[in-house]
C-alpha cells in the first residue's frame, strides 16, 4: 500500500505480476484501472466499450466535448485505429514509445466508441514507453483510452497517491508505479496532410520534432477548435496562482527555480526536464499547504520549459 489520504478508501496496489493480472482483467470487463506512464497516471480503459468510456467521463466529471488519447502497444496496433501517412508514420517511428500523441485521420473501421473521440473523425493516439502501461496493453490486448486520473479541471497526478486524492471514492483501482519520470502530459501533435502542428506542448520538443521532421510547424488560429479540450482554465489548483515571481509575499507559497529559492524547488541547478517532472507534485503541495496564494519563479521558454509555461499559464487563469 503506498500513501493515500487516511480518509479515503485506499485501492491502491503495488506494481507486481498478480496486481497486472487483476488490472487487465478489470479492464476486459469494462471497468477503470489508474495506471503510471511516463507522462502522468492515466485513467485507463477499453477504448471499444461505450460504457467504459461513459464511466470514464462520469468519473473525471470531463465535459463530453474533450475527446481521450487512445494507448497502443506499437505502431501496427494504431494502424487499426488511424490513418498513418508518411509523416505520421515518421513521427511514430522517431518517438514512439514515448510521451508524443499523434492526430490522424481514424480509419473506417476504427474500433473506438464514438465518444472517444468526441464525435471527430480525428483520433489520438500513443504508444506509451512506461513499462506498466506496456504491459497492461500486452496482457490486455485491449487499446486503452486514459486521460489524467484526475478530476476534470484539477492538477493531473505524478503520484499514485493525488490519484486518490483528487478522485477520492470514485477512485478505481490504483496501479502504483512510483513517480512519473516526465510529469508533464504527452506532446500533442495534428498531422496536416504533409505539415504537422503542435496542439499541446509537452516533454517531446518543438526543436525535437522539427529537427526530426526537417520543416517547422504550422501554425494556425483553428487549432482552439480543432483540440478541444485545451480550454483556458485547466490544471487549477484552488488557490490563486501569480507567474514570473521572483520574491513572494508572506502569505504565498513561493515555487522556486534555480537561484530563486521559494518555499519548494523545482530545480535548483536549473534543470527544465527536473523542473516538468516535479512541476505537479509542487502545485500540489502548494494547494494543501496553509499560504493564501502560490506565486512561481520564472521558468525559461526553450525546450520543455515551453510545455510547463503552458500549464502554468493554464493553472493561472
Ligand atoms: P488529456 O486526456 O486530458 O491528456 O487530453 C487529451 C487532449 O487531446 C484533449 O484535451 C484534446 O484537446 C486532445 N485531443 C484528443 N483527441 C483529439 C482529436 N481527435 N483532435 C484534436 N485534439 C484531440
Ligand atoms: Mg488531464
Amino acid at each position: 500500500m503506498s500513501g493515500s489520504n487516511n480518509h479515503i478508501a485506499d485501492n491502491t496496489e503495488p506494481y507486481d505480476k498478480e496486481a497486472l493480472a487483476a488490472a487487465a482483467q478489470r479492464l476486459q470487463s469494462g471497468k477503470l484501472v489508474a495506471v503510471p506512464t511516463e507522462t502522468v497516471y492515466g485513467l485507463a480503459a477499453d477504448a471499444s466499450n461505450a460504457d467504459a468510456i461513459a464511466d470514464i467521463y462520469r468519473t473525471k466529471g470531463r465535459p463530453d466535448f474533450n475527446p481521450l488519447i487512445v494507448h497502443v502497444s506499437n505502431l501496427a496496433a494504431a494502424r487499426k485505429l488511424g490513418e498513418f501517412n508518411a509523416l505520421a508514420t515518421r513521427l511514430a517511428e522517431q518517438f514512439w514509445p514515448g510521451p508524443l500523441t499523434i492526430i490522424v485521420p481514424k480509419t473506417p473501421v476504427c474500433p473506438a466508441a464514438p465518444a472517444v473521440t468526441a464525435g471527430l473523425d480525428t483520433i489520438a493516439l500513443r504508444c506509451p514507453a512506461h513499462p506498466l502501461m506496456q504491459k497492461l496493453l500486452q496482457l490486455s490486448g485491449l487499446f486503452l483510452a486514459a486521460p489524467s486520473a484526475n478530476k476534470s479541471g484539477g492538477i493531473s497526478p505524478t503520484i499514485a497517491s493525488h490519484v486518490s486524492s483528487s478522485l477520492g471514492n470514485d477512485a478505481p483501482m490504483i496501479l502504483d508505479g512510483g513517480p512519473c519520470h516526465s510529469g508533464v502530459e504527452s506532446t500533442i501533435v495534428a498531422v496536416r496532410g504533409d505539415d504537422y502542428q503542435i496542439l499541446r506542448p509537452g516533454p517531446i520538443t518543438r526543436e525535437e520534432l522539427e529537427t526530426a521532421l526537417g520543416k517547422p510547424a504550422i501554425i494556425s488560429a483553428s487549432d482552439k477548435i480543432e483540440s478541444p479540450g485545451q480550454m483556458l482554465s485547466h490544471y487549477a489548483p484552488a488557490k490563486p496562482v501569480r507567474l514570473n515571481v521572483t520574491k513572494a509575499t508572506a502569505q504565498e507559497y513561493h515555487i522556486g527555480f534555480g537561484a530563486i529559492e521559494g518555499d519548494h524547488n523545482l530545480s535548483k541547478s536549473g534543470d527544465l526536464a527536473e523542473a516538468a517532472s516535479k512541476l505537479f507534485a509542487a502545485l500540489h503541495l502548494a494547494d494543501s499547504s496553509a499560504s493564501t496564494g502560490i506565486a512561481v519563479a520564472p521558468i525559461p521558454e526553450t525546450g520543455i520549459g515551453a510545455a510547463i509555461n503552458d500549464r502554468l499559464k493554464r493553472a493561472a487563469s
